[in-house]
């Protein structure tokens, strides 16, 4: 029979390996969470860029509508000019006219600016659109490699816990209940390799006479961190 040293090394190995794959496991859904809402994000900024581009064109709309009736008023302001009688009337005819002409700069202003950033959104659009495919592409992709990969893991972490308690089952007798405790505590991480002298999860430098301890393989626990040391091969 191995001694614990040997037993230990290999119960480390496949702990943390056991680790591993639950690790892999648990993020397989938060993966497809994300996926999920990379989807519903890009699908939000596509909606709000059709939204703005039709606000706009409402707004532009909106604006030739009184470009045109203020063009009308100007006409007819200009009408009145011909037969305006008293001067007072006239240059009251003519200060309205000059504050419709300077409206409707404004409004053509307006409305090429809008037309202008009208073109620029649009010609993001298909790009807007190209990305919620794609999103919706990966996240079909995810999905149906998931439950291969699932599937794959979890036979993996079976063959590991196999092999896991076969390894456990090598514990000398004496030292069992000690590691029980302590990987019911701890998991993955109750144990640690020395490194030269030292517990290589923690650093702190272990006593001659863990070293000996050890060395006869008996159970020793770092002073420090706690953990089950074991001399590396
Ligand atoms: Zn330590």
């Amino acid at each position: 029979m191995s001694g614990p040293a040997v037993v230990f090394r290999e119960i480390h190995r496949l702990r943390r390996f056991a680790h591993e794959l639950q690790e892999q496991i648990d993020r397989q859904p938060r993966q497809q969470k994300a996926q999920q809402a990379k989807v519903a994000r890009q699908e939000e900024i596509y909606r709000q860029a059709q939204d703005t581009v039709k606000h706009l064109k409402v707004e532009i709309h909106g604006k030739e509508g009184t470009l045109k009736s203020t063009h009308g008023q100007i006409a007819k302001y200009e009408r009145q000019l011909n037969e305006a009688g008293a001067k007072k009337e006239y240059d009251a005819l003519q200060h309205e006219i000059s504050d419709a002409k300077t409206k409707c700069q404004r409004l053509e202003e307006e409305i090429f600016a809008g037309m202008t950033e009208i073109e620029e959104k649009t010609a993001r659009l298909p790009e807007l659109d190209q990305a919620v495919k794609q999103a919706k592409e990966d996240y079909a992709k995810f999905e149906s490699g998931m439950t291969e990969r699932l599937a794959g893991f979890r036979a993996q972490l079976a063959e590991t816990q196999a092999q896991l308690q076969a390894q456990e089952a090598e514990l000398p007798v004496k030292l069992r209940g000690q590691y029980e405790r302590f990987v019911a505590a701890q998991g993955h991480d109750a144990l640690a390799t020395v490194h030269g002298q030292t517990c290589a999860a923690c650093y702190t430098e272990i006593t001659a006479q863990q070293y000996n301890e050890l060395q006869q393989e008996l159970f020793v626990l770092c002073k420090s961190c706690g953990r089950i040391l074991y001399l590396p091969a």
